[in-house]
This record gives structure tokens, C-alpha cells and sequence, in this order.
């Protein structure tokens, strides 16, 4: 580890060029592609705009609410006699305060320092310092019950857990330079987590817990600080999973990523988001360490998530019981857990996989995830949300459970999706682009502003367009640069179609990597654009997904559409509902659910009678109905009601 010692002292003694984002691997890491740093971009129009501004506007404060009024802040506010309230809630309760504080620390660039969001945030960074205890340990489940010891309960006790979370809040307040004293907070157990489970750790031999997350945390704080036992701490802990030391429990090895070590693994298993961000930490240690074998390994996993267990919203997590993601090609929709964390964790793993390999497949991966199961997640208004994301809600669905309602909850007893949706929100723009040493790559189609530098002189990139809803991106690159470099416009997922002109000439840019890449000397300013053609898709799913079988989904572009209640005729069944063929988009108009809706034509087929199982024909056509889709991260936005993704064909024999 001399190697990472000498690189971290150069590291401290590096000028900060500019606001690093969430995930900024070090000048030595063996990544493809780097980030843009956290204050180069800017949204400026467009879906993720709005929706950006719709989470600083309504989601932070109604979490910051919801965290501020519940056992979120009651738990560490009772150690130091500002509560009466009884010790409550899940163990990783603080977490909810670190990731609203994490959401408010990458919003603060946006923000004037007065601004009520800052005030808040600064005040639960406050708090947990003063909870905090002299040797750096702070975790309210622990320190409020006299009944538990520290690092007592590795299976469930989510300590290491709950610290990656106080740890990615302070590097997110030291990038940005808000929030005072929450680096000092979280150093402050990071060292002691590196004193007790380090290289030299005094802590129980082989210590690992059950859920990941503090790997990629440390990995980051390290990238901040230039501090090598950090990143040393991350690959040990990472490297002495998978040997079942935590044991089984009710639900086995995998659940708690304790059965196979990553770099032997071949299959994605197990509990869903602990497998997501256990790759992520995985990515982020490889990198660091050129370890390849352990970057090949993350890939491998995540291929096999991605051949044979992904829904085809990018969701993943197919089982209720143990939010597990199933066996290959289970995944039925009606049944589908697709929690909201998990697809946030796809969205950040697949983002270092991104940056790591330089591949467009994993942004394909993002952009899909992006615009459907974590879209999803999400109300119009930014103050409700899911936790889990089927895509079938069954007519008559009784919808009482949180898990499992009919409508998105504006909170839940186990919260930790609403404020992992805000800190991805607030910092979203810092996934769009990235550079390399060939120039930039426009990862992400939406409207945007950016200033960089290419080789060291000044680019800025404006951007605009209509993407998801329409196929057209225009790039104004301003440069006084003559040096020769390469534009990469990433194609869109399902852009089969497409051409390409720079000042109004039409190019023949190279696309067959998934980029359309455009090399020349940018000097002056020049105005690429990109037109895609964003055809409707009728999907089948692989033979072997039982569940949907005889089933097709539509999509345009990345979006992918559903079919709810409210769309048909009254006193229609959903169920019932049989696509005939698709009539084609067709403007959402005023007060719609979304700007495109799609016209389809379905048939309703009745039941003859009520048996069960039957011998005899089972249903008669009721009549032929044109009918609207809706994009399905829209669904529930307008009353309860069914909804489904994956629509049974009238002609099964085409499916
Ligand atoms: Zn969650």
C-alpha cells in the first residue's frame, strides 16, 4: 500500500480546480472517462429540469419535514435531552437525517446561504455533533438503548451502514463547501471505523455487516482527503465479505452478501440493493487499486442482472419476502418488489461502471432506469412516493400495506427512499457529461449549460433538447481552442435512426460503439445536431419469462408505457384489455399526464363464466376501444387505480 500512501500525499497537496460531484475518482485511478465537476452543468429546460426544480422545491422540504418531525431526529436529539420521544423506528434511522442533509449540501450551489434549506440542514448537522462521543462513534439506536453494545449485531445493527451514509453527507457539504462541521463529524467515526476494522484494526477479525454501503462511502472520503487508510479500510472490508461469517439467519447467506466473495461471483443475488451497492463499493476499491480482476467481476454480476433478472422499467428485485432479485428470468410484474433504492443503486453503479469502461451500455442502463422505475418513484407534486414499483397493480388490489398501495405514500415506517431520491436529484446534473483525453461525451440527452475546460482551455456547451418526448439535440460548442478533439454524442436507447450535421452540413459521425463521435477543431462557435427518429417499440420478453408470456410493452425511446384504469372505458376491467395494435403517439395536450401519450387499440375480452380453471372457452370479445397509454412513471399520478406494463395480446400468436 506505499504506492497509495505516496499518491494520497500528492493528492492533499493538489489545488482544488473546481466543485468535484458525488463520485470523483483520483488522477491515478484507472477510469476511462471523468466526471464533470458538481458546477459545470446546469440544467436549464426540459423534463430532468423540471424535475430537479420540482425535488429543491417540494421533495427536500417535505423531507427535511418528515426528518425534523419523526424518530429521524427525536432519536439523537433525545441522547442530548432535546427529546422526550422513546427510542424508535428502524436501526438506520439516522440515516434518513444524513441523506437530507447529503441532498442539501449538493442543492447549496443553487442556494443563497441563508436559504431555510441550508439552516435546517445545518442545524441536524448540529445535532449529531453534539451526539457524537468522544472517540468519534455516533449511531442513535445504539447510544439511546442501554441495552445494546456497539458492533454487537452485525446481521442487523446497520452500524458501518449508517456511518457510509454520515460519510457520503460530508463529502457532499466539503465539496461544496456547505455545511459546516460535517466532515469533522464524519472523520471523526471514519477514523474510528479504520481504528477498529482498518489494516490494523482492534476490532473483531473478519468484521463485516450485513448491509453494504460504507465501501463506496470510505472510497469516497479517501477521494476527498487523499487519506489512504480509508480506501485501504474499504477494500478490506470489502474482500472479507463472502466467506459467511455473518451466518445465515432467516434468510441466508446471499441476502446479506456473505455467500460467494465478489471477485469469485457469477450471478447477481440476493437482497437487492445490498448486491447494487456492494458493486458499487466494488467498482470504486477497483479503480482506486487497479484491481481489474475486481473490476471484471462487477461487470460479470452486473451482466447477469442485466441479461436475466432486469425489469424491463431497469428495475430490479422481484421478491417481496426478502427484497431479493430472484432467480433468473422471475420477474413477474404484478409481484415485482423494484424497490426505489435499488434503482437509485443502479443508477450509481452503473454510473462507475460507466466510468470505468468508458461503454455506452451502462449509460443506456441509466438512462433507462432514469426515465422509468426511478421516475416512477416519484409523484408529480415531489411529495409522494413509492416503495415498491410493480408493474401490474391487479383491479381490486387491496393497497393497505406500504409496500405494496395503490398509491405512492408521502412517507413510510422504513424511509429510506424519499431522501435517497432527493440527494440523486439534486446532484442529477453531475451525470450527464463526462470527459476523457479525446475531449467530452454527452452522456445524457437534456437541455443544459456547461463550462469545462478540454486539454485545459475553456469549452462551454449549450444544449438543448426535447428529449424523452422528442428526438432532436442541438450542441452549441463555444471554444477559442484550435486544438483538434472529439465530441461524443451518446445515441439515445432505441434511436435506430439518426443524422447527424455540424453548422447545418450533414456528417457521417462513427456510431457504431453507441457515440456518434465528431473530431475537429472546435474554435469559434459551432452548432451540432442531432436528430434520432423515436419510434414506438412493441417488446416481448425472453421465452423463458413466464410471467408475462404471451405479453408485449411498449416503449418510446427510453420511455416505457402503461395502460391505468383510468384510460378506459367505465366499467371496463383492466385485466380484460387485449392490444390489438398500436394507432401511434399522439400529443398529450393541455392538463395531460404527460406530453405524449400512446393511442392503442385493445379489445375487451370477458370471461364466459366464473370457473376458475375450465375446459371450455374462456372469453368473448366485448367490443373494440381506442385507448390512451400513459408513460409509466406518470401512473398514479391521477386516482388509484390498475395499471399495467406488460399488455396481453388479442393475437398471442405475434407475441
Ligand atoms: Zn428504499
Amino acid at each position: 500500500m506505499t504506492n497509495l500512501v505516496e499518491r494520497s500525499s500528492a493528492l492533499e497537496e493538489a489545488p482544488a480546480a473546481s466543485t468535484p460531484g458525488p463520485v470523483h475518482p483520483t488522477p491515478g485511478a484507472s477510469s476511462a472517462l471523468r466526471p464533470l465537476p458538481h458546477d459545470a452543468a446546469e440544467l436549464t429546460a426540459g423534463w430532468l429540469h423540471d424535475w430537479q426544480r420540482v425535488t429543491l422545491g417540494a421533495t427536500l422540504p417535505h423531507v427535511l419535514d418528515r426528518v425534523e418531525q419523526g424518530e429521524a431526529r427525536s432519536n439523537l436529539a433525545r441522547l442530548v435531552g432535546e427529546s422526550d420521544a422513546p427510542l424508535t423506528g428502524m436501526f438506520f434511522t439516522d440515516t434518513d437525517v444524513y441523506k437530507a442533509v447529503e441532498a442539501v449540501a449538493w442543492a447549496s450551489s443553487r442556494l443563497p446561504v441563508d436559504h431555510p434549506l441550508l439552516v435546517r440542514a445545518q442545524a441536524l448537522v448540529d445535532l449529531v455533533g453534539r451526539a457524537q462521543e468522544a472517540d468519534g462513534y455516533v449511531n442513535s439506536r445504539v447510544q439511546g438503548d442501554p441495552a445494546v453494545d456497539r458492533w454487537s449485531d452485525p446481521q442487523w445493527g446497520h452500524e458501518l451502514y449508517t456511518a457510509g451514509h454520515l460519510l457520503q453527507a460530508a463529502v457532499a457539504a466539503a465539496r461544496t463547501g456547505s455545511l459546516p462541521g460535517t466532515l469533522e463529524i464524519a472523520r471523526g467515526l471514519a477514523d474510528l471505523v479504520v481504528a477498529l476494522f482498518g489494516p490494523d484494526g482492534t476490532g473483531r477479525p473478519g468484521y463485516v455487516e450485513g448491509h453494504p454501503e460504507v465501501e463506496t462511502a470510505l472510497v469516497e472520503l479517501y477521494r476527498l482527503t487523499g487519506h489512504a487508510p480509508y480506501l485501504e479500510t474499504a477494500a478490506l472490508q470489502l474482500h472479507a465479505r463472502g466467506h459467511g461469517w455473518l451466518g445465515a439467519d432467516r434468510f441466508g447467506s446471499a441476502y446479506f452478501q456473505d455467500a460467494v466473495p465478489v471477485r469469485e461471483a457469477t450471478e447477481a443475488t440476493g437482497h437487492a440493493v445490498r448486491q447494487l451497492y456492494l458493486l458499487t463499493g466494488a467498482v470504486d476499491v477497483a479503480v482506486e487499486t487497479g484491481d481489474t480482476e475486481l473490476l471484471l467481476a462487477a461487470v460479470r454480476i452486473w451482466e447477469d442482472l442485466d441479461a436475466t433478472k432486469t425489469y424491463v422499467t431497469g428495475a430490479h428485485g422481484s421478491r417481496h419476502r426478502d427484497e431479493s432479485i430472484g432467480d433468473a428470468y422471475e420477474l413477474p410484474p404484478d409481484r415485482a418488489y423494484a424497490e426505489s433504492c435499488a434503482a437509485i443503486a443502479t443508477f450509481h453503479l452503473t454510473w462507475r461502471l460507466l466510468l470505468a469502461t468508458g461503454e455506452a451500455r451502462y449509460a443506456a442502463a441509466m438512462e433507462h432506469v432514469l426515465h422509468n422505475a426511478l421516475a416512477a418513484s416519484t409523484s408529480v407534486s415531489g411529495t409522494e412516493f413509492f416503495y415498491s414499483n410493480p408493474l401490474h397493480l391487479r383491479s381490486g388490489h387491496g393497497g393497505e400495506h406500504e409496500d405494496a398501495p395503490t398509491q405512492r405514500l408521502a412517507w413510510f415506517t422504513c424511509a429510506c427512499c424519499p431522501p435517497n431520491i432527493a440527494r440523486l436529484l439534486t446532484s442529477v446534473h453531475d451525470y450527464l457529461l463526462t470527459s476523457s483525453s479525446e475531449g467530452l461525451q454527452l452522456q445524457h440527452h437534456a437541455s443544459l449549460t456547461a463550462d469545462t475546460r478540454v486539454r485545459g482551455a475553456g469549452v462551454r456547451l449549450e444544449v438543448e433538447s426535447d428529449q424523452p418526448w422528442g428526438g432532436t439535440t442541438r450542441v452549441v460548442v463555444s471554444t477559442a481552442d484550435e486544438q483538434s478533439w472529439e465530441l461524443a454524442l451518446r445515441l439515445p436507447v432505441r434511436a435506430e435512426r439518426w443524422s447527424v450535421t455540424i453548422d447545418g452540413q450533414p456528417m457521417t459521425g462513427v456510431a457504431g460503439d453507441g457515440y456518434v463521435r465528431l473530431r475537429r477543431s472546435w474554435a469559434g462557435r459551432h452548432e451540432v445536431v442531432l436528430r434520432v427518429e423515436v419510434d414506438v417499440h412493441q417488446l416481448t420478453p425472453h421465452p423463458r419469462v413466464d410471467a408475462i408470456r404471451g405479453c408485449v410493452a411498449l416503449a418510446r425511446g427510453p420511455v416505457v408505457y402503461a395502460l391505468e384504469q383510468a384510460d378506459l372505458p367505465e366499467g371496463a376491467v383492466l385485466e380484460d384489455a387485449r392490444l390489438r395494435r398500436v394507432v401511434g403517439p399522439v400529443r398529450g395536450g393541455e392538463g395531460a399526464v404527460a406530453p405524449v401519450l400512446l393511442e392503442v387499440e385493445v379489445s375487451l375480452q370477458r370471461p364466459h363464466e366464473t370457473a376458475l380453471y375450465s375446459s371450455a372457452p374462456r372469453t368473448h370479445d366485448d367490443g373494440v376501444h381506442v385507448v390512451r397509454l400513459i408513460p409509466y412513471h406518470r401512473w398514479a399520478n391521477r386516482s388509484p387505480g390498475a395499471m399495467r406494463v406488460w399488455l396481453p395480446l388479442a393475437d398471442p400468436s405475434t407475441a
